[in-house]
């Protein structure tokens, strides 16, 4: 009954993104279309060229299985309330009814995961020459980091409920056990050297993850809602911190894996995460960082 899966992952920038690895691993899973969202135009052609590259390779991939995997791309500012609610009022659901008409399928529209993996605090806030950065944090880069990096996940799970929720009579919520899941860094529980503002800000993330959870995974909605911590990967948004490359260096040095996480890594357990088989895990955050965050010295 539920054949066709269907994922939104919001924040690719480049092949580099964790969005990007997520979306990979979620089409390699039990997702069959993926749809991902980039900030604005100026992402547009790159996303789109590695976009129609990823679906030229599974068709090939998978012609021979009779099974389609497609990766479609939109673009989506998450400062814009505007652009979030027409995303899942109208542009979701008729990306979604467009494809199940191309394969012929008349099944009901959908969404079965949302993940959301993106970050933003303003560069001033994050590459401070002060000794006492946070300290100097303006009220409006605190404001800023907060309503990107942790107030979109709520406004992104209000407009998205009604595409995941299972409140109709046939979803089956341990067969279907749609999910959001949220990126997120262990600056929100230690203090961590130049992660500055977004600190507070992924430490009000991860409290959205287990509010939201107690709000929507309980009947009639079933919506898992978790974060996935990730210990530090070569991206963008990472070369927005001041020293990363120390950073990852000492998570290198004290994880117990003595190396740092891939990106693919951090993919494969958002594809658990979101997926099926994660069907009993809501409210959580989940680490993917080689068990340095149990590192105790
Ligand atoms: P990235 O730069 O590839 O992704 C961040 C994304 O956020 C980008 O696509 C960017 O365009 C998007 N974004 C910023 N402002 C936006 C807006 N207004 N509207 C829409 N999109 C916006 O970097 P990444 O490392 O893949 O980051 C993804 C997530 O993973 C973030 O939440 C980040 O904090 C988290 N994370 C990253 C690391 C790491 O070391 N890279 C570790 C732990 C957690």
């Amino acid at each position: 009954m539920f054949q066709r899966r269907t994922a939104l992952v919001v924040g690719v920038a480049n092949k580099r993104s964790l969005a990007w690895s997520s979306a990979l691993a979620l089409l390699k899973g039990e997702f069959n279309h993926v749809i991902v969202t980039y900030q604005n135009e100026r992402f547009k052609q790159s996303i789109e060229g590695m976009v129609t590259k990823q679906n030229d390779a599974m068709k090939q991939e998978y012609s021979s299985q009779n099974v389609s995997k497609h990766v479609s791309c939109l673009p989506c500012d998450l400062a814009q309330e505007s652009e979030i609610q027409a995303l899942m009022d109208e542009v979701l659901p008729s990306l979604i009814q467009d494809r199940n008409q191309d394969l012929g399928i008349h099944a009901k529209i959908k969404l079965d995961a949302l993940v959301h993996s993106v970050a933003f605090a303003p560069s001033q806030a994050m590459k401070s020459s002060s000794d006492f950065p946070l300290l100097h944090t303006t009220m409006e880069d605190f404001n800023v980091a907060h309503s990107i990096s942790a107030h979109s996940l709520i406004t992104m799970s209000k407009y998205a409920l009604p595409l995941l929720s299972c409140t109709d009579d046939d979803d089956d919520p341990t067969m279907r056990s749609p999910s959001i899941t949220a990126l997120t860094y262990l600056g929100s529980t230690r203090a961590v050297r130049n992660y500055n503002i977004m600190g507070p800000a992924k430490a009000s993330l991860e409290a959205c993850v287990r509010g939201l959870a107690m709000e929507i995974s309980p009947p009639p909605h079933n919506i898992r809602v978790n974060a996935v911590s990730a210990g530090p990967v070569n991206t963008l948004a990472a070369r927005g911190i001041l020293n990363f490359n120390e950073l990852r260096h000492e998570a290198e040095e004290r994880s117990f894996l003595k190396r740092s996480v891939t990106a693919e890594e951090v993919g494969h357990m958002v594809e658990f995460v979101a997926g099926r088989k994660a069907s009993g895990v809501t409210g959580q955050v989940l680490f993917c960082d080689g068990g340095y965050s149990s590192y105790g010295g």
